[in-house]
């Protein structure tokens, strides 16, 4: 979540970013996690492998130095605990409602009455997100009502939007940590999502496996 005028700071640090890495020629390279981590693309002339996971760690700094205003946002679902059911639908649903309901605090909290505007990456197109953003808005209502978004979710191309880039490396964090029981680029943002009185409200686990969860978003519900 990124307020309109940080974009161009976050943007500008990554751009930097890149430059230094592919000097005159930043400004073309993409920073896609999984891509950087696999030395796929461009990323094939980084051969140290280390190197590359630090481009990874570097690209997830420029998130937790950001102004406090920017938070992340993530659901993680265990499949085997839902079957029948897709599990990017329900993500995306997770992710709505808490979007929604941080404006609405933001608004009756704060007095700071903001529209927020969903902006997907295009890669995603093809699957059941685009069906979803298609009826967005009837679905928004069977959810509870979503309120504070100002129009139908949006799908750009990753490769001119370093701020889904940023979503990327936020999504490939949480990947890592879930599915690979790899903490260490989820650890250096993890303050960033949206948090308070110690609940980890931006970060949602769903699953239903009988044995408690260890992870900092079932942690943060089970101390609460
Ligand atoms: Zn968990």
């Amino acid at each position: 979540m990124v307020f309109e005028r940080q974009i161009h700071w976050i943007a500008k640090r990554m751009d930097e970013l890149a430059d230094s890495l592919f000097p005159g020629n930043g400004l073309s390279v993409e920073f896609h996690a999984s891509e950087i981590f696999g030395g796929r693309g461009p990323w094939k002339s980084i051969k140290d492998s280390k190197a590359r996971i630090s481009v990874i760690t570097k690209v997830l700094e420029i998130l937790a130095e950001s102004h406090e205003s920017v938070q992340a946002f993530a659901c993680a679902v265990h499949k085997p605990s839902f079957p029948g059911r897709d599990a990017m639908e329900m993500a995306f649903e997770d992710l709505c409602s808490r979007f929604d309901i941080c404006l609405k605090r933001m608004h009756v909290e704060q007095s700071n009455s903001q529209r927020g505007l969903i902006i997907l990456d295009k890669s995603t197109y093809e699957t059941s997100l685009q069906k979803m953003a298609l009826n967005f808005k009837s679905l928004g209502t069977q959810w509870g009502s979503i309120n504070n978004l100002a129009e139908v979710p949006l799908f750009v191309d990753s490769r001119s939007s370093r701020i889904v880039q940023l979503a990327d490396h936020i999504a490939y964090s949480v990947f890592r940590r879930y599915e690979r029981g790899d903490t260490k680029y989820l650890d250096i943002i993890l303050s960033k999502f949206d948090n308070r009185e110690g609940v980890l409200h931006g970060l949602a686990h769903k699953q239903n496996k009988p044995a408690r969860c260890m992870c900092p978003a079932s942690m943060s519900r089970g101390s609460a």
